[in-house]
Order: structure tokens, then sequence, then C-alpha cells
């Protein structure tokens, strides 16, 4: 039998990495909270490969000895494939000096070991509850719950935390949505057994490989036994292919010169699932009486693995920032709060543009870029895309363009 409070200081919607970290530091703080979560865990959620910046998110949420007790794939890099050309990122060989590796975590386990963990500690999940609407008035908010028997109640909260995720509850309910400025591309996924890894220490590394055909494909080893692979394009790509998902997944897999050979032996286990237009936006990250956090702010693209990253980001900063308000502090959730996300968000929003547009293509296969630019980038992939000493980091839309300029012309020089 689950307690509900009728009011608590933090209402948290969602329990995944975003909400379960926010608990986990608010908690540490003494507040009254509740995590209303709509499913039950463990459930199955996409989004499978940490970055190294994790970990130091992780640590200070204290949630970081749970998670290392899983014994997770470690992941000590990323490797790139284009047409048999390779450009393999070793997080050892970064800018930044922070963590030289993160892991591979099927998120059913990763999500309920940092749920589990926050519970352990004295708060309230109630699972299979689902926040349907809100009203904000001038001292708190109240949000409506509905419980797996369709009955409803409502729960007051000084501060809600929107960590709904692809629910995007608070976007919807308060008209905040805003589109993506990116075009709608889909993903179509499955975890499979049977992949020919590489050994040793290249085992767990992330594989992102260019399907000639105008596709990306992912590949990510678990360390029970699986793979997630996974191939990401606009929609008309996937036409070209059997309509079938198995059909489809498989013959786009088997075309791709790298991932095609390491592949080739695979069963699949679970899926394949597709998902369309997750790129998404919008107007505002807080307003009074709640922040957006995680994926319920804004999702780009899982090209460079970031989204857990930017959720546990964001419910780090939320939480500081909320911790202080609730302490009688004045803070300012724009300079404090979405100021530094949307840095973040910004960051990695340049790659992913630099991605599709062919410029970090042209980066990452010459053969004449310079080694510390090439660990400025590195660190980027890491997730250290708050450190503003890094070039690359700080002005990608211009470093960039003129990097990939410099390198083809390089490579120019070097065959005339
Ligand atoms: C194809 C694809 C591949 C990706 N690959 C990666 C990757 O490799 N690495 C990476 O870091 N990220 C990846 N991502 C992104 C990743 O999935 C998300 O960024 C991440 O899950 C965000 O975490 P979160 O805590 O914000 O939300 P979620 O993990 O989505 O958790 C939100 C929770 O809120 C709950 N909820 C929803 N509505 C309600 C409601 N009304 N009431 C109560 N609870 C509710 C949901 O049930 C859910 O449990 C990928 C995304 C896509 C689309």
């Amino acid at each position: 039998m689950i307690h509900m409070p009728t009011d608590v200081d933090v209402l948290i919607i969602g329990a995944g990495p975003a909400g379960a970290s926010a608990a986990a530091l608010l908690q540490q703080e003494g507040f009254r909270l509740l995590v209303v979560e709509k499913q039950t865990f463990p459930r199955f959620v996409i989004g499978e490969s940490l970055l190294p910046h994790c970990m130091d998110l992780l640590q200070e949420a204290g949630l970081l000895e749970s998670v290392a007790g899983q014994q997770f794939m470690q992941k000590n890099g990323a490797v790139f494939h284009r047409g048999g050309a390779t450009c393999d990122f070793d997080f050892s060989a970064q800018f930044t000096a922070g963590w030289k590796y993160t892991w591979q975590v099927p998120r059913a386990d990763f999500d309920k070991t940092l749920a589990d963990a926050v519970a352990a500690r004295g708060v309230e999940f109630c699972y299979g509850h689902g926040v349907t609407a809100i009203q904000l008035a001038d001292s708190r908010a109240t949000v409506t719950i509905e419980q797996p028997d369709g009955t409803r109640s409502s729960v007051a909260a000084k501060f809600i935390l929107d960590c709904s995720g692809y629910g995007r509850v608070l976007p919807r309910l308060l008209n905040l949505e805003v589109p993506s400025q990116f075009p709608q591309r889909e993903a179509l996924f499955a975890h499979v057994t049977g992949d020919h890894r590489p050994t040793g220490r290249e085992e767990g590394k992330i594989w992102a490989c260019t399907h000639p055909g105008g596709a990306w494909i992912w590949i990510i080893p678990f360390s029970n036994g699986r793979t997630s692979v996974g191939a990401v394009a606009e929609p008309g790509f996937f036409a070209g292919y059997p309509a079938d998902p198995e059909k489809c997944l498989r013959a786009i897999l088997a075309s791709d010169p790298s991932a095609g050979p390491r592949l080739a032996g695979m069963q699949i286990v679970f899926g394949p699932e597709r998902i369309s237009g997750y790129s998404c936006a919008v107007k505002q990250l807080f307003g009074p009486h709640y922040a957006l956090v995680g994926n319920a702010t804004e999702f780009l693209d899982p090209i460079f693995s970031s989204g857990v990253t930017l959720a546990l980001a964001s419910a780090n900063r939320a939480a500081k920032v909320l911790t202080r308000q609730l302490r009688g502090e004045a803070v300012n959730w724009q300079t404090e709060y979405a100021d530094h996300v949307m840095q973040g968000i910004n960051t990695f929003r340049a790659y992913v543009s630099a991605w599709y547009d062919g410029t970090l293509h042209e980066i990452l296969f010459s053969a004449g870029a310079n080694p510390d630019i090439m660990r400025q980038i590195c660190s980027v992939l890491a997730g250290y895309v708050w450190d503003l000493s890094n070039p690359y980091v700080a002005q990608p839309e211009r470093a960039l363009p003129l990097l990939s300029r410099i390198v083809q012309a390089r490579s120019r020089s070097a065959t005339s």
C-alpha cells in the first residue's frame, strides 16, 4: 500500500536518471519529496551509452557505488567508422581532467538501480501513478495524480521538477513545446546476441558507423552478453528497405561494411522497436514553482549519447538552485539554471549539426587532424561540455567549420 502524502516540498515527475538523481540530491538536504512514476520498474527505455561526465554527476548524487556494483560493461571510448576508415577516441586521451571511462547500461537495470538506491534512503516513489494535470497558484503548485485503478488524487508542492522524459508532462500541460530545429528522424533498434566483438580495452567502446545509404548505426555492447544495435535516418531512408522491421534492420546492418561483418551471426532477443520524432524543444526551462529537467527540456539527437549526461547535469543544477530557494535565498533560475543547461545543450547542438552536414566527418576521417585538437573534441564526446577552457566547447560553431577547412586543405596538399 503506497502512502501518498497530500503536501510535500518537492514533487518530482518521473523516476528516470533525471528524477532519481534530483531526488538523491534533494534528499541529502532533508526536504520532503515525492517521486511519481507512471510505469513500474524495471521498464525499458532507449539511451544506453553513458558519457564519462556521468560519473562525476552520479558520484555527487551518492549513486556511483550502487551503479558500480552492477558490473556494467566498461566503455573506454567511441569508434567512428565510415567506408572502412575509422576514427578511434579513447577517453584516456582527453583535454579535460575528467573520468577516463564510463559504462554501457541496459536502462531497465540502470534506472532501477538508481531509483532503488534513492528509495532505500527513505524517498517515497509512487510507481504506476501518472501526473495528469497541474494548477499553479501564488504560493504553490498542485498536481493531479492518476492511480493504477484510475482514481485521482491531488498533491500540493512548493516546487515541481518535471523529469518526465518523453512523457513531456509540463511542456504539454503548460503549452511550452516548440518544434525542434532538426528534421524528423527515426531509429530502428534491437538487442541482439552473437555480436562478434573486439577484445580487450576495445570491447566496450561504442561504434557509430556511417552507412553508405545515409543512415548511421550504433553498436553498444553490454556485459550481459547482449548488444544494442540501431539504425538512425530520415524516414525516406527506411522506405528503401523491407517493411518488416526485422528484415529491415538486418538488411541495413548487413549492407554496412563495418557493422555487417561484426553482426553477421546475430540473433535478435528484443525488438526491433521503432521510435521517431524524438527531437523536441521548449519555450522556457522554468516558471513559477516548476522547472523542466532532462529530456523534458530539449532532446537533440542520439548520435553523441548525450541524453543521460544532460539529464544528470540538469538535475544536479536544478537541485542545487532549488535547495537555495527553499532555504529562503534569492535565486535567478535564468542565469543559474537555464543558461547553464543551455550551454551544454548548445555545445552538443553544434556537434549534432556538424555530424549531419558532414563537417565533422571531414574532421574525424582526415589523416591531418592535430592530436591536441582531437583531445579537445574527445572531451566533448566524454560529456565535458561545460569546460569553457576547451575551445571546442566554447566556440564549436566557429571552430568546427574552420578545422574542417584546414584538414581538407592539408589532405589536398598531401596528395598534390
Ligand atoms: C534512439 C535514441 C537513442 C538514444 N541513445 C542514447 C544513448 O546512447 N545515451 C544517452 O545518454 N542517451 C540516449 N538517448 C537519450 C535518452 O533516452 C534520454 O535522454 C534519457 O532517457 C533522459 O532521461 P530522463 O530521466 O530525462 O527521462 P526518462 O529516462 O525518459 O525518464 C522519464 C520517466 O518519466 C515517466 N513519466 C512519463 N510521463 C509521466 C507522467 N505523466 N507521470 C509520471 N511519470 C511519467 C516515464 O515513465 C519515465 O520513466 C537516446 C534517445 C533516442 C531517441
